[in-house]
């Protein structure tokens, strides 16, 4: 087991940030930690990487206990914190270099990282000079400097353009391959296009442990509609199959369906036989939205 926690709490003052807290990752396997802001992801993050002691509880990186062995678990994670803080006046290869000479590793382990990570093009400039996608580049070639068999990202695509996110992504995904990612983000669709299972943490508590295979699997989704007038909620839960009818945004409804039958045609029918006009209809990935929303809201 790579990650093993049991029972973690912290208090910060009067306030619980994480409450009795347990989950295991493996390797290689890519674990989305999601939860609403202010949930407790970077909490924990920062007890598994050892830079908070947690106020109850155990967890082990790598087998290594994050209390008493904290050297070991440093050199068996690779850790990209929230904000990547990073030395804008330093050039990449100054900044890996130094780091190098830190962790103890090779002078030819930072043309691989660079390389990994796809920062070639860059790799001669300030860190002050380059785009948040390649700053967050190189957030993660320091992570990875050391080859470490963990990786902890705290919301590593925040704040980056769709291009961006999509180099990232697959780079974290490539890496996932044969390590352990475990990484936060708020974004549902970031766990879907990345990784293999979900933990969702609410209000420091966890409550949801799912492989996406398991989600997908799940019988329920979701259909958007936008009418052109509005429609009492009582009205659309007269279609077959539905659960439940949301009003997201003046004439836009979300109806879930208990079904993985495509519900869009039953729902034009509806519209049609009651003379509705339909200005938008489509179908979202429902099992992950719902259940993040059904568990955090
Ligand atoms: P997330 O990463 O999910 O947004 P955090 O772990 O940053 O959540 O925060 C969890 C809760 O703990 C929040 O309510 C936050 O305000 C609180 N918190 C985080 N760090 C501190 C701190 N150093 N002192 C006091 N409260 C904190």
């Amino acid at each position: 087991m790579s990650i093993e926690v049991k029972n973690i709490s912290k208090i910060y003052g009067n306030q619980k940030a994480l409450n009795q807290v347990s989950f295991k990752v493996n390797k290689p396997e890519i674990v989305g930690f999601l939860g609403p802001n202010g949930a407790g992801k970077s909490t924990m993050m920062k007890i598994l990487t050892t830079y908070l002691d947690a106020s109850e509880g155990d967890a082990t990186v790598n087998g290594f206990d994050v209390k008493k062995e904290t050297k070991k678990v440093q050199q068996s994670v690779g850790y990209l914190p929230e904000h990547n803080p990073l030395y804008l006046e330093q050039y990449v290869r100054e900044y890996l270099g130094f780091n190098a000479q830190v962790y103890g590793v090779s002078k030819s382990r930072i043309d691989e990282v660079i390389q990994l990570t796809g920062l070639s093009p860059e790799a001669h400039k300030k860190i002050g000079q380059l785009s948040k996608g390649y700053r967050q580049r190189v957030g993660l070639a320091n992570a990875l400097l050391h080859n470490p068999d963990v990786l902890i990202l705290d919301e590593p695509t925040t704040g980056l353009d769709p291009n961006q996110l999509v180099d990232i992504r697959n780079l974290i995904r490539n890496i996932g391959q044969e390590k352990t990612v475990f990484l936060s983000t708020h974004i549902m669709q970031e766990v879907e296009a990345m990784c293999d299972r979900v933990i969702i943490i609410n209000k420091g508590e966890i409550v949801a442990n799912k492989t996406l295979k398991d989600l997908r699997d799940e019988k329920e989704q979701v259909v958007i509609v936008e009418f052109d007038y509005r429609v009492e909620d009582a009205f659309l839960l007269k279609l077959p199959k539905v659960k439940s009818v949301k009003n997201t945004h003046d004439f836009i409804y979300e109806i879930t369906f208990e079904t993985s039958e495509d519900m869009r045609s039953h729902v034009f029918d509806f519209a049609h036989d009651n003379q509705l006009k339909i200005l938008q209809l489509n179908q979202k990935n429902a099992s992950l939205e719902s259940l993040f929303r059904e568990l955090t809201s």
